[in-house]
């Protein structure tokens, strides 16, 4: 494989083929768009487990909480580490919800043992020796877009932790810095047609990170599954104004339950249903 080769293990060879990857019960890239809802940040095993009852019952099917922060300020929460990492996988047995949590160093595989998808952020895109050893690993990746970095980029990356073994890559789009301020990002809708052209891999659409408010999260995961999402990653909390990062652009659990509701029917426009 050369660099000016286009068929990378990413390419998509054919319409009718895209790649499918089960966790547990549920499963990325087939007819059913996955709904993945949780805080920005395991804070407590308490407050996780009454958000997990929530999302669940509301139809959500894996469970996000990031236990190690990768915040801009390093005066900000940075995660419980390993005690949030222990939290999220008792909550998500509790429930019976597959769990994802962003994984930012090579020297934490091992306590992710217990997670069963594992995040890469925008900020760890092109993190290369991290994907490399993600890539030796048999779990799920869901790979973030940078902020900064192309399509191009992110099937690049994508590259790295397939041609190093491991089949199983999500993509994420969650949203690009651009010069328009009134959002935190801006969300590439593109993106999700454009990935599908090119690759065999599920996409991810990420509506909080790139919208940065809670009230576009509805309207933008609309438009991400009327686009062909194949499932979206949502930050749900039941006290926002409470939680310990993000709280702008978390769902309280009445709107996430309101979302839901507006999403089956764009789903069954667009030939999908939701994963319940
Ligand atoms: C997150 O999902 O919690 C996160 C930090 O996202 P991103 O890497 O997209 O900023
Ligand atoms: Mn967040």
């Amino acid at each position: 494989m050369t660099e000016n080769n286009t068929d990378f293990l990413y390419s998509r060879k054919n319409n009718d083929i895209s790649t499918t990857i089960t966790v547990k019960n549920i499963t990325f890239g087939g007819s059913n768009i996955v709904v993945i809802a949780g805080p920005c940040a395991v804070e407590d095993e308490k407050t996780t487990m009454e958000i997990a009852g929530k999302v669940k019952a509301l139809g959500a099917t894996v469970l996000r909480g990031g236990a190690y922060k990768p915040r801009t300020s390093p005066y900000s929460f940075q995660g419980l580490h390993e005690g949030g990492i222990e939290i999220l996988a008792r909550v998500g047995k509790a429930f019976d919800m597959p769990t994802i949590s962003e994984i930012t160093a090579i020297s934490q595989i091992d306590s992710f043992k217990d997670v069963d998808i594992l995040q890469v952020g925008a900020r760890n895109m092109q993190n290369f020796d991290l994907l490399c050893a993600l890539g030796k690993t048999t779990k799920p990746i869901l790979l973030k877009r940078g902020f900064a970095n192309t399509i191009h980029e992110l099937l690049l990356s994508a590259e790295y932790i397939l041609k190093a073994g491991n089949p199983n890559v999500i993509l994420c789009e969650r949203g690009i810095r651009t010069f328009e301020p009134y959002t935190r990002s801006t969300l590439d809708i593109s993106a999700v047609p454009i990935l599908k052209k090119l690759s065999h891999l599920p996409v991810v659409i990420d509506p909080s990170h790139s919208s940065g408010v809670y009230w576009l999260v509805k309207p933008l995961s609309l438009a991400a599954v009327a686009a062909g999402a194949d499932g979206l990653l949502l930050e749900v909390h039941t006290s926002p104004e409470l939680s310990t990062c993000d709280g702008d652009q978390a769902l309280s659990t009445s709107s996430f339950g309101e979302l839901m509701d507006a999403l089956h029917p764009v789903a069954n426009a667009v030939g999908r249903s939701l994963h319940i």
